[in-house]
């Protein structure tokens, strides 16, 4: 059985927060790879895709797949710096299928990689790239028996979840999605249950999240709701407000264990893997080394 696991490489939501305070969970926005045996999918182009792209390409990986929730500029700033972008032994599939209009996922990148917002257009990519426009709830079919579900979640102008079924077992990302309180979304419930890990918007908690409705968030404790609903063991908590410190997270990792034994804080280099049984254990993997 090949290997399956995934690297966390920005645990941050909507703004980047370096300081002092979060050198122990990391500074970077949403960007998680995922390795498949020799496949590598990333997920988001936040600004932990920079540090992804250079181990990519110090790896001399020639084939990628970027996969975005969506294009909210936490989800996307680190685009233009991906290495492998620029070298023309590479050939990278850049999918997206969160737009309610027509834009397609060429457009969004040619809009915001020109001046005046920034000097270099995609234009200046040397690999070969393949733009791939999908709609929720299509399947993506990647090869190698690696097959990619989507769902539509609820955010301010759209977003897709995602579900990596690899050689019987399953790892989903759902992020940026607000929950109505009080009601599980059936949507996101049905998407994930059976999976062995859930990556989940959890910027709030369930007692902020009425200050924040209509933000387009969700909070840790409604990830454990649907953990323990589909039968998920391993819960991610990921898109962590720029407020919370490395000791804010490291209390809200305490109360979040006490209450689900397989809560655990995304933080920039944790890599999991997923063995033959479905069981998730920590792994050396590709990150920085620094674990949460
Ligand atoms: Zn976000
Ligand atoms: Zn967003």
């Amino acid at each position: 059985m090949s290997r399956f696991e995934f690297t966390v490489w920005g645990a941050r939501g909507s703004i980047p927060a370096p300081a002092a305070a979060n050198t122990r969970y990391g500074s970077d926005t949403s960007c998680v790879e995922v390795r498949c045996g020799d496949r590598v999918l990333v997920f988001d182009a936040g600004t932990g895709i920079v540090g992804c792209g250079r181990r990519l390409y110090e790896e001399r990986i020639a084939e990628i797949d970027i996969l975005l929730t969506h294009c909210h500029f936490d989800h996307i700033i680190g685009l233009p710096f991906v290495i492998p972008l620029y070298k023309d032994h590479v050939a990278v599939r850049i999918h997206a299928g969160h737009f309610l209009d027509d834009t397609t996922c060429r457009e969004m990148v040619e809009r915001f990689m020109r001046p005046p917002y920034f000097p270099v257009t995609p234009k200046q990519f040397a690999a070969g790239i393949d733009y791939r426009d999908f709609r929720p709830p299509d399947v993506l079919d990647l090869g190698d028996g690696i097959v990619v579900r989507t769902v539509r979640l609820n955010h301010p102008n759209g977003a897709v979840g995602y579900r990596v079924d690899f050689e019987g077992r399953s790892v989903c990302y759902i992020t940026d999605t607000e929950h109505e309180p009080g009601h599980r979304d059936d949507a996101v419930a049905d998407f994930v249950a059976g999976a062995q890990v859930m990556i989940y918007d959890s910027t709030y908690t369930d007692e902020e999240l009425p200050k924040y409705r209509g933000f387009g968030h969700s909070t840790w404790q409604e990830g454990v709701r649907l953990c323990r609903a589909g039968g998920v063991e391993t819960l991610v908590i990921f898109h962590h407000d720029v407020l919370r410190t490395d000791a804010s997270l490291a209390s809200l990792a305490d109360e979040a264990k006490a209450v689900f034994a397989g809560a655990r804080i995304g933080a920039t280099g944790l890599t999991l893997a997923i063995g033959e049984d479905g069981t998730v254990t920590e792994s050396q993997g590709n990150g920085s080394g620094r674990t949460g």
